[in-house]
């Protein structure tokens, strides 16, 4: 092996974009990937070995780790050729199928697929003795984040919800569900309807419901209902630390003698303490945070509350015909919101993000260029809807909708132009009709369609947090608005109205095929996180290729938050064997500087 090593030194895997620069490597830190290894690889070795492993000792891994899960459930990544799932409805366990970066860049060694909570703890107890690096996911689709692949290339990954799919428990009088990593937004649904539960209880759900809870609320998704906060929602988890040890947090760390359970369980067998989805904080320091967005832990178990069916609803939209009515219905937003007339995450929609729900660029434009102001108004007019749409809902009886509904028309009107209109009024507003059942949390995959603006689509998200207010509103936009043009890519968003901040979620949308326009996108997203640090923005949440640069942006204090993850970190996971490098968070045996991502050289 190499004593100093290049992370782009002719490796086919990677292009332009990955950091040329050398990376001295200390005979303690665990290399980048090694390109000697990867030429002489033998037959059925990985198409990307994990750092420092001979093809050798990985195959003494995979025997060892077959053992434990059966054959039948290692899946070994050995040719390009098996990148081939990138789509939604069938989406690959290896890798990312919104690739920004070549794809076969972010790639699992190995898929495994984890019959129960025993596998895993074993499987983590293997991967301290090999040092193998295993990143888990609950389903993968995360899309625009990175999918199901890792953050190190080669890594494991520990594919949760293939068999551990189960709802363990509805409880209507405490309104909450338990349930699995498999669990997906759209199988919940189904066992509330399925069980005759809908009328007592909704879940909240994304855009898109193909992805898990667990995993959705472990990376602080939102959804549309009054209970949009998947993690503000959350309630209780089970967790296998990286030692292999399995702890349960809050209140289900307490032992509940009440709840009926046989002798010679399993621990995590065990019923939980009847109020471990009821209050999230047990006793002492509160733990749960520190296994969000992290690489301290594997979440097999989640309590999410559930919504009681507010017993009347209504769905509505409000066009707005200008571009700077952005600015005023902000200022609108906030008051509405933290009153809680406003009692939903509603979203404020840019024209184009309607427009791509309901077309592809070719059915509106030749042109490749981004969309101008004046063709901006045309695709308005003929889509009946405004430059920003605005898509909420009120709750409860009559008498409190129309209360509701009343103080809102009321706020918009003093908008010049302001259309009010009603799903049940309308043919004319299909997502309209798709948000009124996402905001009463049915499921759909109706928005997966915006992604076919370019041919081959694919998008990553910015999604930098702003104030409610006008000018923070307008400022980031302008800025946005400004990259996007430089870049030759049209700008589609939507504000998230969250309870006293908005998410702002840019859907930059590329063909994956096409490596000039996905540079383009690379470069954009990189742009926009420096220009928003730079106003004092920062990002929620981030696709694997800019977690570093994103993570230097939370600097305070000379990096003292990180200082804080990476001891923790090194404490909880000595080995380093965790999603090295997730969220920024890497252990001390990987030299950070080496895997840095960044810009592509020009476009
Ligand atoms: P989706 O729900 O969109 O399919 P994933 O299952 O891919 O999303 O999860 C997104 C990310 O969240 C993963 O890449 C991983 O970092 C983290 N994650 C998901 N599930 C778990 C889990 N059970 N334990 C720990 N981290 C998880």
């Amino acid at each position: 092996m190499p004593d100093t090593l290049t992370l782009n030194g002719g490796n086919d895997a990677l292009n332009g974009n990955i950091n040329r620069a050398t990376a001295k490597s200390s005979s303690k830190k665990v290399p980048n990937p090694d390109t000697e290894a990867k030429e002489s690889r033998n037959p059925g070795s990985p198409l990307t070995l994990p750092p420092g492993f001979t093809p050798e000792k990985y195959a003494e891994f995979i025997s060892a780790v077959q053992l434990i899960v059966g054959k039948e459930n290692v899946d070994l990544i050995t040719d390009a050729a098996q990148l081939i799932h990138e789509h939604y409805t069938d989406p690959s366990k290896a890798h990312d199928m919104h690739n920004v970066v070549e794809k076969t860049y972010f790639v699992a060694s190995a898929v495994l697929c984890p019959r129960d909570v025993k596998d895993i703890q074993d499987i983590m107890r293997l991967c301290n003795q090999f040092e193998m690096p295993v990143w888990p996911f609950s389903i993968g689709r995360n899309t625009g984040y990175g999918g199901a692949a890792p953050r190190l290339p080669g890594s494991i990954g520990l594919d949760l919800g293939k068999h551990m799919n189960k709802v363990l428990e509805v409880n209507v009088e405490g309104a909450f569900a338990l349930v699995e990593p498999g669990v997906t937004f759209f199988d919940l649904h189904d066992y509330l309807v399925k069980n005759n539960l809908r009328d007592q209880l909704w879940v909240d759900v994304p855009d898109v419901g193909g992805g898990s809870i667990i995993g959705n609320a472990v990376e602080r998704g939102v959804g549309y209902t009054p209970y949009g906060d998947h993690w503000m929602m959350h309630c209780g988890m089970e967790i296998v630390l990286p030692s292999g040890e399995l702890i349960r947090t809050g209140m289900g760390a307490l032992p509940d003698p009440s709840r009926p359970h046989s002798e010679g369980l399993r621990p995590d067998q065990v019923p939980g303490n009847r109020a471990w989805q009821l209050f999230n904080y047990g006793f002492g320091p509160y733990n749960d945070g520190i296994f969000s967005q992290s690489n301290l832990g594997i979440v097999t178990k989640m309590g999410i509350w559930l919504m009681p069916n507010p017993r009347g609803y209504q769905a509505y939209l409000i066009t707005l015909p200008k571009d700077e009515d952005l600015s005023k219905a902000l200022d609108i937003i906030r008051p509405l919101r933290l009153q809680m007339v406003l009692q939903n995450v509603p979203t404020l929609r840019h024209i184009l993000l309607d427009a791509a729900y309901s077309g592809n660029k070719k059915s509106y434009t030749d042109k490749d260029e981004p969309l101008n102001d004046e063709e901006l108004d045309s695709i308005a007019k003929k889509l009946k809807l405004g430059r920003w749409n605005f898509y909420g809902a009120v709750y409860g009886p009559e008498p409190v909708r129309n209360v509701l509904w009343s103080t809102i028309k009321q706020a918009f009107s003093t908008i010049e132009g302001a259309k009010f209109i009603l799903p049940e009024e309308t043919t004319e507003h299909p997502v309209l009709q798709t948000r009124s059942g996402t905001l009463q949390g049915i499921p759909s995959l109706d928005e997966l369609a915006w992604v076919n603006w370019q041919p081959n689509g694919a998008h990553l998200f910015f999604s930098p947090i702003a104030k409610i207010t006008g000018e923070d509103g307008m400022l980031q936009y302008s800025m946005t608005k400004k990259r996007c043009k430089e870049a030759g890519i049209d700008f589609i968003g939507t504000f998230t109205i969250g309870m006293r901040e908005m998410h702002h979620i840019v859907c930059i949308v590329f063909d994956r095929y096409n490596k000039a326009k996905r540079d383009r996108a690379h470069w954009l997203i990189r742009t926009l996180i420096q220009d928003a640090a730079e106003h004092g923005w920062g990002e929620y949440r981030t696709h694997l290729a800019l977690m570093d640069q994103i993570a230097d942006t939370y600097c305070f204090n000379d990096n003292a938050q990180m200082k804080l993850n990476e001891t923790i970190k090194n404490a909880l996971d000595p080995k380093g064997i965790l999603a090295p490098g997730k969220n920024g968070v890497w252990p001390s045996n990987y030299d950070k500087d080496a895997w840095r991502i960044s810009a592509p050289d020009a476009f």
